[in-house]
C-alpha cells in the first residue's frame, strides 16, 4: 500500500510517496528534497498537529479582535476544541506581541499568545 501527499513544510511542496508495510507501518517515504519533508510524512500519518491561529474580543483597543496563535503545534483533533473556547475569550488593551492570553489551552499543555501588540485606547 502507498500513498501521495503534499509536503507542506516549506513552499516547496514537494510530492510525496509513502510505502506502507502489510502491517500499515511505514516504511519508506520518497520524493522529499530534505530530511523534513520525512519527518513531516511520519507525523502526519502517526500524529498530525498543526499551529493554531486566530482572534479574539478586545476592548479599549483600535480594533475589536486581537490576532492569537498557540506557542506551537496541537493535536489535529483538538482544533475545533480550541477554537470553540476562544470564542468566549475576551480581554483588555493594551496587549503586547507574545503575552500569554490563555494558560494551557483545554488542558493541551500549549498557551494561546497574542500575535501582536494592541494599544489602549480611551
Ligand atoms: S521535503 Fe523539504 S524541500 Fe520539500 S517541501 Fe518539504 S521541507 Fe520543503
Amino acid at each position: 500500500m502507498s500513498k501521495e501527499m503534499t509536503c507542506i513544510v516549506c513552499p516547496m511542496s514537494c510530492m510525496l510517496h509513502v510505502d506502507f508495510d502489510g502491517e500499515g507501518h511505514i516504511c519508506a517515504v520518497s520524493g522529499n528534497t530534505c530530511p523534513r519533508g520525512d519527518a513531516y510524512a511520519r507525523k502526519e500519518l502517526t500524529n498530525p498537529t498543526r499551529m493554531l491561529t486566530s482572534t479574539v474580543k478586545i476592548h479599549n483597543a483600535p480594533y475589536d479582535r486581537l490576532p492569537v496563535i498557540t506557542s506551537s503545534d496541537i493535536p489535529k483533533g483538538k482544533l475545533f476544541e480550541v477554537m470553540e473556547a476562544l470564542r468566549v475569550v475576551e480581554v483588555s488593551a493594551p496587549v503586547k506581541c507574545k503575552d500569554i492570553i490563555v494558560k494551557d489551552i483545554c488542558g493541551l499543555g500549549v498557551d494561546i499568545l497574542a500575535s501582536r501588540s494592541m494599544p489602549q485606547v480611551d
